[in-house]
């Protein structure tokens, strides 16, 4: 992208201060302020929430704002170009199914990692039930809401039927449930194939213009990041419920480690076998869309980020990251996955059930199917979790115990569900022979 270089720090660096200063006076603020589980807040924190509610939120959601504004367009102009651009349906077909192949590989490969490490550490057993039980009072309010969205959870061919939007215009309407928007856009871009270059060019051409000028906005919205990104971890900071992190230290850690683990050790290694990069070139070329990935928790406000890393950073072609990224964005979660084979298990093992090889099976198709169907915004995955709980026989009011530290969580799982989909696009570009920088 040509937009002018600003003097001094580089753009990903400032982001990165942004980052650090936002933690550092959240943490601050709230290991000052914040007050015991259970007791009342005082009145330096009800004020300094407020601060970070009214005045510091409005800020870090402008900034999401404008990241989703651009989603819905370079959703469809991405996938019609990047399906339109491979020129043959046979192309099409074996990309498809490498994706598929890719995203179903890694997801289970995902769930493994964290039911193993739930086995090995136990963070449910080393929980004391009285602490369980209070932490549960707490937020149970909270998970009540997201089992009654599960409620409203369609079954699997239901969910297959909806793929295909009766309104596309309605479906687009809703930037969070993009996939009725890839559906429409995959099968434009296969007729085009069918149609011919000379009877579409008019519209590749418009579509082109339409997908630079939302890339040239993206660029203009990336310039507000540091501020953006510094105002959303703020807010989650303020509000992160330290003591209740304590209380569930096992878990977060268990979690959080198993995360931190599949980011540097399986995707760094997946980058230097399937894309040929090696650490220090893989992460230079991710900084901005990592830091993006963490401190907006959604792959959907992300993606436009994620293909632009791809093509700008790495050299991809775009219509190979065009056709990855949307797909990976709703579809391919990684970390989400890992986070419900840890979580699923964890409640279990604090509900005093022991779940045997066969629901553990359970655990990982579900978790699978779930990390699939999760809408990539921030938590999207939490009403899919209260079902896959629900299915092997623990209560998902439970969820409330983890309720608490989720958002951390939720931002850390977010980068590999993004990284993943990165190192997918770059892994295909490479097999169609394009050599990458
Ligand atoms: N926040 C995640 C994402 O957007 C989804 C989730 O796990 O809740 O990728």
């Amino acid at each position: 992208m040509d937009t002018p270089k600003p003097r001094g720090l580089s753009l990903p660096t400032r982001i990165l201060l942004g980052l650090l200063v936002g933690a550092a006076v959240g943490i601050a603020l709230n290991v000052l302020y914040a007050p015991p589980l259970g007791d009342a807040k005082s009145e330096a924190f009800v004020a300094i929430e407020q601060v970070a509610d009214r005045w510091v939120k409005p800020l870090g959601d402008l900034f999401l704002r404008l990241l989703f504004m651009v989603v819905v367009p370079i959703v469809f102009c991405s996938l019609f170009l990047g399906v339109a651009g491979l020129g043959s349906v046979q192309k099409l077909g074996r990309l498809g199914s490498r994706t598929l192949l890719w995203f179903l590989g890694t997801t289970s490969l995902a769930v493994v990692i964290g039911l193993v490490l739930v086995r090995t550490f136990e963070p449910g057993r080393r929980m004391d039930p009285a602490v369980a039980a209070q932490v549960q009072a707490q937020y149970l309010g909270a998970a009540q809401e997201r089992i009654t969205q599960a409620k409203g959870a369609k079954s699997g061919l239901e969910m297959v039927v909806d793929l295909v939007p009766t309104n596309v215009v309605a479906a687009a309407g809703d930037n969070k449930q993009v996939l009725g928007l890839i559906v429409f856009a995959l099968l434009l871009g296969a007729a085009a194939t069918q149609l011919g270059r000379e009877r579409t060019a008019a519209l590749c051409q418009m579509l082109e213009a339409v997908y630079e000028l939302c890339v040239r906005v993206l660029g203009w919205t990336m310039r507000l990041a540091p501020l953006g990104v510094a105002a959303l971890i703020f807010h989650a900071t303020v509000k992160l419920g330290l003591p209740v992190l304590q209380l569930v230290g096992w878990y977060f850690l268990v979690a959080m480690g198993g995360l931190v683990f599949y980011q540097l050790v399986v995707i760094t290694l997946l980058a230097k076998v399937f894309a040929g990069l090696s650490p220090g070139r893989f992460y230079r070329g991710c900084r901005t869309l990592l830091v993006t990935a963490f401190s907006t928790s959604s792959s959907n406000a992300t993606l436009p980020t994620t293909i632009r890393t791809a093509v700008d950073e790495f050299g991809a072609p775009r219509e190979i990251a065009g056709f990855v990224m949307p797909l990976g964005a709703t579809m391919n979660m990684n970390g989400t996955a890992l986070f419900e084979g840890v979580s699923v298990l964890f409640l279990a093992q604090v509900y005093g059930k022991d779940l045997g090889i066969g629901e553990q099976l359970l655990v990982l198709g579900m978790a699978v199917l779930t990390a699939i169907g999760a809408a990539g915004v921030p938590g999207g995955s939490l009403p899919l979790l209260a079902i896959v709980l629900t299915q092997v026989g623990v209560p998902p009011e439970l969820l409330a115990l983890i309720l608490g530290v989720d958002r951390l969580v939720d931002m850390t799982r977010t980068v590999p569900n993004v990284t993943s989909d990165l190192v997918c696009s770059l892994w295909l570009a490479r097999r169609e022979g394009h050599a990458l920088r």
